[in-house]
């Protein structure tokens, strides 16, 4: 496992640093060898499985059983019935979505935007924390206490998991310089009430202004923390089957993984995240 972020693929002390903190949070607590080994360049097979063949992948399998409790599940955007005051809530955010042709809009647009009740309850409305336009995006659920106080995303618990896990891959969110920047933002810009998942209504409401977000913050990379970021942008549900999968959203290239919350209940699924966020390092490589 190796983080480059040298020209010459080389490893600085910080990005080896920030590297080896993210093994041991992921319980890599002892070196095995003394030289060591560059996994990336090996076979991609499991100890005692068969050879990699040159025949087509077959369909992904369901994940392996760890134990682990499910992710949080949250319900699809609902389909409005026709004539009703979902239906009116939902053309208006996406009107006022549509009409935001910037990031300063759009956060006005939300402002403004009456019909969902969660504004009501919230202290914050929550929109985004690092550089916009940076090369890389991460998409999450909705605040939850600490985030409602400070008004800004992934400010708890959950947030300094994400920031070591960004470290990992040389990212930081305070840091503009594209190479390390990243932007950071949530589907619901509200607290719901005691950290409850999102409605199948609230997030047909402000699943339009997530996707709007992608759009103007243009990162290369965008990537769904979680159901709930999985199904506003893409219209899937299924986070364990999705994550770490290539798929496209608001144009862009979107690799869904699991949201740090639900790392920090089931560390056994930390290392899947670790592949997800080696691929996700590889792809900001690739298309830099
Ligand atoms: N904090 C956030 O702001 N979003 C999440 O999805 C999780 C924690």
């Amino acid at each position: 496992m190796v983080a480059r972020d040298t020209e010459a693929g080389a490893m600085s002390p910080a990005a080896a640093r920030a590297a080896l903190e993210w093994l041991l949070e992921c319980g890599a607590d002892e070196a095995i060898g003394e030289t060591p080994v560059d996994r990336t360049g090996l076979p991609d097979r499991a100890p005692g499985a068969p050879a990699a063949s040159s025949a087509p992948a077959a369909p992904r399998e369901a994940p392996a059983r760890t134990g682990a409790p499910a992710p949080k599940a949250v319900p699809a955007p609902a389909r409005p019935a026709p004539g009703g005051a979902l239906e009116a809530a939902v053309a208006a955010a996406e009107r006022a979505a549509a009409g935001a042709a910037d990031l300063a809009a759009l956060r006005g647009a939300l402002e403004s935007y009456e019909h969902c009740e969660l504004r009501r309850g919230a202290r914050s409305l929550v929109f985004g924390d690092g550089t916009p336009g940076a090369p890389l995006m991460i998409l999450g659920e909705a605040p939850g206490r600490e985030e409602d106080s400070e008004g800004r995303p992934f400010a708890g618990p959950a947030g300094r998991l994400l920031d070591r896990m960004l470290a990992a891959i040389g990212r930081d969110r305070a840091d503009p310089d594209p190479a390390r920047a990243v932007y950071l933002a949530d589907v619901l810009p509200w607290r719901p009430p005691g950290n409850r998942a999102p409605t199948a209504d609230e997030m047909a409401m402000l699943a339009p202004f997530a996707r709007r977000h992608v759009a103007l913050a243009a990162p290369r990379v965008v990537v769904p923390m979680g159901n709930a970021a999985l199904a506003a942008l893409t219209g899937r549900t299924g986070i364990a089957r999705l994550r770490g999968t290539r798929l496209e959203a608001e144009g862009r290239t979107a690799l869904p993984t699991f949201n740090p919350s639900y790392l920090l209940r089931s560390p056994e699924r930390k290392r899947e995240a670790w592949a997800d966020l080696q691929a996700i390092r590889d792809l900001l490589a690739a298309e830099e």
